[in-house]
């Protein structure tokens, strides 16, 4: 999608600090990293926010969660706890409308 600044990490258009990457997703570290260990699960294809998700998504964001938990055991989190997190519209801070998920570890995780 034209603009999108998560499309253009997709293509490689612009840098990210990617960790894992696979045919329907990519996981990259957020630029400004909220906990320890602040990461972003996004779908490749553009796809909007929670609020706009259809039933056809369902089956995206189910993986998208699952991909949360797969990547949550890699980094050896799964045992001292992650926090999981859609932000969806302007009251939650959104600031990306291609739909991401958060994931956030280490101590002094925030609410
Ligand atoms: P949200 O507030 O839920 O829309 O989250 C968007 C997140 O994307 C924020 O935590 C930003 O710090 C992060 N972000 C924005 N641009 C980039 C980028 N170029 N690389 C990595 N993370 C980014």
């Amino acid at each position: 999608m034209n603009n999108c600044i998560f499309c253009k990490i997709v293509s490689h258009e612009i840098p990210s600090d990617i960790v894992l990457e696979d045919e329907k997703f990519l996981i990259f570290k957020d630029i400004r990293p909220k906990a320890q260990i602040h990461l972003l699960i996004i779908p490749k294809k553009h796809l909007g926010p929670v609020n706009i998700l259809t039933a056809e998504d369902k089956e995206v964001v189910g993986e998208m969660i699952l991909k949360a938990r797969g990547i949550a055991e890699k980094i050896g989190v799964s045992q001292s706890g992650y926090r999981l997190i859609f932000n969806v519209g302007k009251d939650a801070g959104m600031e990306v409308d291609h739909l991401h998920l958060h994931l956030l570890a280490g101590k002094s995780m925030p609410f």
